[in-house]
């Protein structure tokens, strides 16, 4: 099924209800950003920053493997995703791992590592609250920060076997059955926000701390991070934790935000992964790579609010996943990039300021086997004599052919009748 059956049934099934939830956080977000004068400042310096740092990926992913691996941690680069799994694996099956614990983790996702584990034979419990109803719930994250953002307190409880649909009793009972996974898992596996090229050092952020029991319990801990994460320096970090937080839920800071080294007691590992990103970098879609994934985009999105993450098919949903998901699948994902009004909503959210509306345009041609159409057309707009000759073909040609040729058009909008004469003789 494609977007607009998803994203109608979704809202037969929800209503308004994940609606009003995304545009309270939205609220919250616009709040927290008014207290911060400088804000559209650091917008463009974070934006500066990592334009800075897609400009120069190659040398700073050097720089990292290099003071990582001085820092004490053994790092790996995985070409793709399926890489990346055979590196998680191996180092698994060396410690002869049967449960891990993983926090929330994008890469993953878009790597497929649960279901790769899950069929090698290796226990995956995740241990972000979202993230864990989802996956007892057999389901995908919805969103990049709330992934549970689509259930209600009543589904929670009806996975956990409970009659109590109270939140805070919900949440400590799933808290008293993580800890026991912690305390018996033989590894931890978790994404990282940044990695800081100057000091091979990876940052997490988490509210609810369970990356840090994942990194800190189990005597191996398993770093996965796409290599755009990577910043220049610490002092870059300031800036990207304070974009970060109030974009994504409103906060001030995060409430975990952990800087790992070397681990004590235990060994920690980093893969970064490009699968397609070093591509991307000579593509019209290279700003797609300056995404800190704080998911505000999504959040403000109309038309995410009200279709969910699931209409999006893919693990990055929203206005960002609509730009990233059609350069995995072309023809799988081509109706994600009008899956939108062209409303800029997001641009003007996004903290590391990703030009969206010209991205998403850029990306309607790529899918799209318009782009000899469009372009005749936007010519004769420049002279009288081809706008003439454009009018007359346009005329001429009988409606069906033409509805076959803007097919991605008329499949959502009626052609118009087309007259026969001229109005001006
Ligand atoms: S594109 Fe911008 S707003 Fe969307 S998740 Fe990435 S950084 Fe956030």
């Amino acid at each position: 099924m494609k977007h607009y059956e998803l994203a109608v049934e979704f809202y037969k099934k929800q209503g308004p209800r994940h609606d009003s939830a995304l545009w309270a956080i939205r609220e919250k977000r616009d709040k927290a950003i008014k207290e911060v004068k400088e804000w559209e400042k650091l917008r463009t310096k974070a934006g500066e920053i990592k334009d800075y740092v897609i400009e120069n990926l190659q040398k700073l992913v050097y720089e990292f493997i290099k003071n990582a691996k001085n820092e004490g941690i053994e790092v790996y680069f995985a070409k793709d995703a399926n890489k990346h799994n055979e590196i998680v694996l191996k180092e698994l099956k060396n410690i002869n791992a049967k449960k891990v614990v993983k926090s929330k983790s994008m890469l993953t996702e878009e790597c497929g590592l649960n279901e790769f584990l899950e069929k090698n034979g290796i226990n995956v419990i995740d241990t972000d609250l979202g993230e864990r109803i989802v996956q007892l719930r057999g389901e995908k994250p919805s969103h990049i920060v709330l992934p549970a953002i689509h259930t209600t307190k009543e589904d929670v409880a009806e996975i956990l076997g409970e009659s109590n649909t109270d939140p805070t009793y919900l949440t400590r009972k799933m808290r008293k059955l993580l800890r026991k996974e912690f305390l018996s898992a033989d590894a931890g596996i978790s994404g990282a926000n940044f990695l800081i090229a100057e000091k091979g050092y990876a940052v997490v952020c988490t509210n609810e701390g369970n990356a840090d029991l994942g990194a800190i319990l189990p005597n191996l801990h398993i770093i996965s991070v796409g290599i755009e994460k990577l910043v220049p320096s610490m002092e870059d970090l300031g800036l990207f934790l304070r974009v970060l937080a109030r974009s994504a839920t409103g906060q001030a800071i995060t409430t975990y935000s952990t800087i790992f080294g070397k681990k004590e007691g235990g060994r920690r590992v980093i893969i970064l992964v490009d699968n397609g990103r070093f591509e991307r970098l000579n593509t019209q879609f290279k700003e797609t790579l300056k995404c800190i994934r704080c998911s505000a985009c999504l959040t403000t999105c109309p038309v995410f609010r009200r279709s969910g993450g699931h209409s999006y098919r893919y693990v990055i949903p929203g206005p960002i996943g609509s730009l990233l998901a059609p350069l995995v699948d072309k023809d799988e994902y081509k109706d994600l990039p009008f899956a939108c009004t062209l409303c800029d909503s997001c641009e003007m959210v996004c903290p590391v300021k990703i030009p969206f509306s010209k991205q998403l345009r850029e990306m309607r041609k790529y899918v799209t086997n318009e782009n000899i159409m469009v372009k005749f057309a936007e010519k004769s707009m420049h002279s009288d004599k081809m706008f003439k000759l454009f009018s007359k073909i346009i005329r001429l040609t009988p409606k069906a052919l033409l509805e076959k040729v803007i097919s991605e058009w008329s499949r959502y909008k009626a052609m118009p009748v087309i007259p026969r004469e001229r109005f001006i003789k």
